[in-house]
């Protein structure tokens, strides 16, 4: 590829590690890249510039930032490896001394990190930047081989659970103004994306940090007023933020999905109070129990933290027997480790790795029961998906409905990017497979028929 003064343009190539957030901020990074001029490549090759953004929710997410940036040195020693997000942000030192990085860039300066590169490939002096105040961030105009795009329209958080690094890592709660959000999804739904999934550290917190006449319903509302927009996606929110206001656009609006992911970290409100996470698993359960009453056929996803300091037996099968009842659709499993900063780092009664495993297994198992009594009871059910990807091992076009189940579907005709009716039939392991209804699967024969005759 030849750049427009006639020299081979330079590669870059990114990966990100961690939450919804980290991969809206590395549309940002990609972008910047691309508007200068540099050629993207897939991460596995070989390429003149390597960023990593990574992340550091847990110890095995340091090791796998470490291992992506040792990865991208032996595929070429003399690229620019350039490491950021929350692991850089939080041990910028141990980072510099990895073998190949040339330069670290905080959370807050990741939206001029082009800039910071260029100025860093006159001085060639290996640097870790230091912290600026306020992360603004450009637009993103694209979103990596989707058919949904995120929107982070909040970074931040203020809730200092006792377990996470997070405040620590993005600072405190910070909202995009409504007029960027919109600016954005004008541009993202001119480009054809049909699903916007609105991204946030803690989603809830969106407007306090503005006016207090401004929060999560409310920018809903307006986004849902947007002609080209088909459909809304929240990503995470937490209890305490679901206000009745809220449930009552999920219950009405048709554009915003059946879905919501529900950290419950803990279903013992004995470890949730050391977790300081503002709700008790009788608060959880009861919230839970009204939802579904009021969106039938919801999806409602999780989080658990497994083997937090002090969580005995009993607590445990506390867990386990909320996790049983709310029959979560899809429910993530983490294991506790202990986070510099962080209040628990200090806590007594550590859970032995062993015990930790066992938990997460039998959790694990639960899930899948879970997510499969959650299909049977669409079986047969018309569904709206939207579909994101082929896969051609299995023949079948991939795409999530409204309320998160994974469909796949058989068509003659590609049907990447396109929202399309289908009847689910069948249950395979984590997916639905789903019949065309008759008006796409005539179509598309139809087709099929004319381009081959
Ligand atoms: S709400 Fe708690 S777990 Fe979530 S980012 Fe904030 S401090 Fe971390």
């Amino acid at each position: 590829m030849q750049s427009t003064t006639g020299q081979s343009k330079k590669t870059f190539a990114v990966a990100t590690l961690g939450c919804k957030v980290n991969k809206y901020d590395s549309q940002v990074i990609i972008e910047q890249f691309q508007n200068n001029d540099l050629n993207i490549v897939d991460f596995s090759q070989r390429a003149d510039i390597y960023i990593i953004n990574t992340c550091t929710v847990t110890k095995k997410s340091n090791k796998e930032s470490r291992r992506l940036i040792r990865n991208a040195f032996k595929k070429n020693s003399k690229a620019r490896i350039i490491v950021t997000g929350c692991y850089a942000q939080n041990s910028p030192q141990e980072i510099l001394r990895i073998e190949g990085v040339s330069l670290v860039i905080n959370n807050k300066d990741k939206s001029r990190i082009f800039k910071e590169y260029q100025s860093f490939c006159q001085k060639k002096e290996k640097i870790s930047l230091p912290r600026s105040n306020f992360h603004k961030t450009s637009l993103i105009k694209d979103f990596s081989q989707k058919s949904r795009a995120f929107v982070k329209i909040q970074d931040g958080c203020n809730q200092f659970c006792s377990y996470c690094i997070v405040p620590f890592v993005r600072g405190r709660s910070c909202s995009k103004p409504i007029n960027d959000i919109q600016e954005e999804i004008d541009l993202l739904t001119a480009k054809g994306f049909k699903e916007i999934v609105l991204v946030g550290i803690n989603l809830g917190q969106y407007g306090k940090d503005i006016s207090s006449s401004i929060d999560l319903p409310k920018v809903i509302k307006k986004l849902c007023q947007h002609p080209k927009l088909y459909r809304l996606r929240l990503s995470s929110i937490n209890i305490p933020d679901i206000s009745e206001e809220l449930i009552d656009l999920v219950a009405k609006d048709s554009k915003i999905c059946k879905h919501l992911h529900i950290p419950l970290q803990s279903g013992s409100s004995f470890i949730l109070k050391k977790m300081n996470r503002g709700y008790t698993s009788k608060e959880y359960e009861k919230l839970i129990n009204y939802l579904k009453s009021r969106v039938p056929g919801i999806g409602i996803t999780t989080d658990i933290l497994v083997g937090f300091p002090g969580e005995e037996d009993v607590h445990f099968n506390e867990t386990y027997e909320l996790v049983k009842e709310l029959k979560f659709s899809r429910t993530h499993i983490f294991r506790y480790s202990p986070r510099p900063y962080t209040k628990a780092c200090l806590f007594l009664n550590k859970v032995p790795d062993k015990i930790k495993k066992q938990r997460s297994d039998t959790l694990k198992e639960l899930s899948t029961q879970n997510m499969i009594y959650f299909m049977e009871k669409h079986k047969e059910e018309r569904v709206k998906v939207l579909i994101e990807e082929y896969k051609p091992s299995l023949k079948l076009y991939f795409g999530y409905s409204s309320n998160y189940i994974r469909v796949g579907v058989r068509s003659l005709r590609t049907i990447v990017g396109k929202i399309i009716e289908v009847s689910v039939k069948e249950i395979k392991k984590d997916y639905m497979v789903g019949e065309l209804l008759p008006s796409i699967s005539i179509l598309s024969s139809y087709l099929f028929c004319f381009f081959f005759e």
